[in-house]
Order: structure tokens, then sequence, then C-alpha cells
């Protein structure tokens, strides 16, 4: 296997997929407790405070709940849940065992306490306040169940006396637990918000970078990389030839000067939306700038190219441009070119620019194409 195949340790124990990488870490650190409550059931078996028995099964339950956690998180399991951190049922599974040993750890039991506090402040980073509620609800009523039985049934190492100040100490740190849980689900609600409120100001930003406001047409500049896109695509695999063709609107100056620039712009709105409804989805119009718009045909030929411009010429023949203004029609001229493999973009361009010059001089509302084979050359040496 070749070594860059072999994943890195933490990858390997925590996943790649930072989301669960969070989860499983989260899920590990609980571990410490399950160890301490592992380590403490040990000692209080050596010293006779609790059962062999007792401290093999409790000891079992810690491992084994550890180990479930980690499967479920790290084989993906857990992303079929509304809530793929798992944490209730952890809390609850890390409280049932606290208690438990609680309950069979004998004088030493008050050690315990500090246990289960560990496994409640493990879920104020991730429980929403009402669920952090009914957490600490389970905790005090099963507390509440353990001290009246042991006391009944074991008085000497569980003094009513002593698991009374228990039960005070633990219903007492409820309330701040829940307080905390409850600030810190505001305060990840509030990053969320942040963080969307953050990519719907990037989208905007990139569309504002990239779309021309008037026509909504990418603009000139997001128009250069796309052809740069193109021109690559075309080197690095000898097709998708393209072709290019230079638009403008033919005496768009008159309809500024007759009806004013508000309904100038509104014509080059509607001119933009008739010509692309015109076009195949694969070609892509671009405002260039003014009345001037750049046309980028894909994988196609001079002929087919042009049919599309002519389809453009006769919708907009056809289509009433203002409901205002029912008769008012607009023409363009186009010059038209394919790419040239190996060329710069410039050239290409600049090919289409004067073919579109030539339109407008053989009288506008015209396509002149400038193909492959009729390349303005070098005028031959005068003899
Ligand atoms: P030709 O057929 O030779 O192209 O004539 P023309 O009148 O279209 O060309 P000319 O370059 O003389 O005028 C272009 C006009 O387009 C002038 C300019 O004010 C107008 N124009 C450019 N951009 C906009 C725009 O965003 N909105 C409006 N309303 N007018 C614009
Ligand atoms: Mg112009
Ligand atoms: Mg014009």
């Amino acid at each position: 296997m070749p070594i860059q195949n072999i994943l890195p340790l933490s990858d390997w124990v925590l996943s790649r997929d930072p989301k669960q990488r969070l989860r499983i870490m989260r899920s590990l650190m609980a571990a410490y407790s399950y160890v301490a409550c592992v380590v403490l059931l040990v000692y209080s078996s050596w010293a006779g405070f609790v059962a062999p028995r007792s401290m093999w099964w409790l000891c079992t339950a810690a491992v084994v709940n550890l180990a479930f956690w980690y499967t479920v998180l790290r084989t993906g399991l857990n992303r079929r849940f509304q809530d793929p951190s798992l944490t209730l049922p952890q809390v609850l599974t890390g409280l049932a065992i606290g208690i438990t040993a609680y309950a069979v750890t004998g004088p030493v039991h008050g050690s315990t306490l500090i246990l289960l506090a560990l496994v409640m402040i493990f879920g104020i980073f991730a429980l929403q306040s009402r669920t952090a509620k009914i957490v600490g609800a389970f905790t005090v009523l099963v507390m509440a169940g353990t001290i009246v039985y042991k006391s009944a049934t074991d008085p000497i190492h569980y003094p009513l006396t002593l698991e009374i100040a228990h039960f005070i100490l633990i219903a007492s740190i409820l309330p701040t637990i829940s307080t905390l849980a409850a600030q810190f689900s505001a305060l990840r609600l509030r990053l969320e918000q942040q963080k969307k409120d953050l990519a719907e100001a990037v989208d905007r930003i990139q569309e504002l970078a990239t779309r021309d406001e008037l026509t909504g047409l990418i603009n000139r500049r997001h128009m250069m990389e796309v052809l740069n896109q193109h021109q690559k695509r075309l080197l690095r695999s000898g097709h998708h030839q393209f072709y290019l063709a230079l638009l403008d609107v033919d005496h768009f100056k008159r309809i500024n000067d007759t009806h004013g620039h508000n309904v100038g712009d509104e014509v080059l709105n509607r001119f933009a939306s008739v010509v692309e409804s015109a076009l195949r989805d694969t070609d892509i119009l671009a405002r260039w700038g003014g009345e001037e718009f750049l046309l980028l045909l894909n994988d196609t030929t001079a002929e087919v190219a042009n049919i599309a411009l002519e389809r453009a010429r006769t919708a907009l023949k056809d289509t009433p441009l203002l409901p205002s203004q029912p008769d008012l029609r607009i023409t363009f001229s186009a010059g038209m070119t394919g790419y040239l493999e190996g060329e710069l973009l410039h050239a290409c361009i600049e090919r289409a620019d004067k073919a579109l010059y030539r339109a407008k001089e053989q009288g506008r509302n015209c396509t002149v194409i400038d193909d492959r084979d009729s390349v303005e050359q070098e005028p031959p040496d005068q003899p």
C-alpha cells in the first residue's frame, strides 16, 4: 500500500470529517470520567468497600458504554438521529453508571458525586436548555430514590443525615448547570445565525462581483474568467471549439434621446432577456459594456453559431420590448469569429470587434463572420 494512502492515527481514531471529529473527541473526553470511575471501583474493591462482583460488573458497564458510543459515532450511525452528537443518551447512560457507582461504593460513595457533576458538565456544551432541565430532573429523581433505598438498607455507610447533605448538594448545582446550558445554547444559536448571515453576504458579494446589475447577465470581468476556463479546456482536450460574437445594439443612442435614459435601460434589459432566451443553454451571454454584449457559443461551428444569432434577431423582431411602446423594435449588428487554438483571448475578441465594425459598415442589423479561413492576413508584399 502506498505510504500516502495510510491514514494518520488521529484521522483513523477520530475520522476525517471535522464535525464527526468534534463529536468523537467530546465523547472520548468523557472517557476520563469512566477511567476515574474504574480506578475508584478497583480501589474500593481492594480496600474491601465494594464486593468484587459489583466492581467487575460496573467496570464492564463503564467500558462497554464507552466502546458502544465510540462505535456508534465512528461508524457514522449517529448521523441518522436528529441530534447526531447523541449527547442526551450519552449523558443519561453516564449518569446511570455514576449513580450505580454511588450506590455500591459504600464508605467512599461521596467521591462519586464529582463524577456525576462531570457528566452533567459534559452535557452543558451540547444540550438545549430544556433537555438540560430534563437531565437535571432525571438525576434528582434517581438520586432521591437511591438515597432513600440506601439509607434504609445500608444505614451504616449511607446515614440519612449525610445523604440529605449529598442530596442538597446535587439539587443545588442543577440550576447552575441548566443556566449554563441555556447560555451555551443561546451562544450556539447566535453563532449559527452569524455563520448563515456571513454565507449570505459572501453569496451577495459574489453576485455583485460577477453580475451586471441592469441586465442580470454576467459582467465583463466574470466573462473573462469563463473564457479563460474555455480556453484551458480547449488546450487540454483539443476539442470543445467555441465561437465569440460581439453584439452591438443599432442606433441605441436614438432610443435614449427619444425616450429617455430610463427607457433605454429597460430596453437593454429586455434585449438581454430576449436574446438569451433564443440561445442554447450552453451559450453564455455577457454584458460587455454599454450596449455591447459578448456571446460565447460552445462546441459549435460557424454555421450553427450563425443560426443562433439569426434566431435571436428574429426573436427581437417579433417581440415588443416595452408595454408602453408596442411598436418599438431594436436590431443589432454582430461580429463573430472562432477561437483559434493557442491564440490570446484578446486577439480573438479583437477579431470579433473588427467583424462587428464591418457589420456596422455594411448597414447594420447583420452578422459578419470572420472564421478561421478568413483571418486577416498580412497584405502580400507589393512586387
Ligand atoms: P451604432 O449603431 O453605431 O452602435 O449606434 P449607437 O447609437 O448604438 O452607438 P453610440 O456608441 O453612438 O451610442 C451608444 C449609446 O448607448 C450611448 C450611451 O449613452 C448609451 N448607453 C451606454 N450604456 C448605457 C446604459 O447602461 N443605459 C442607457 N440607457 N444607455 C446607455
Ligand atoms: Mg457601441
Ligand atoms: Mg450601438
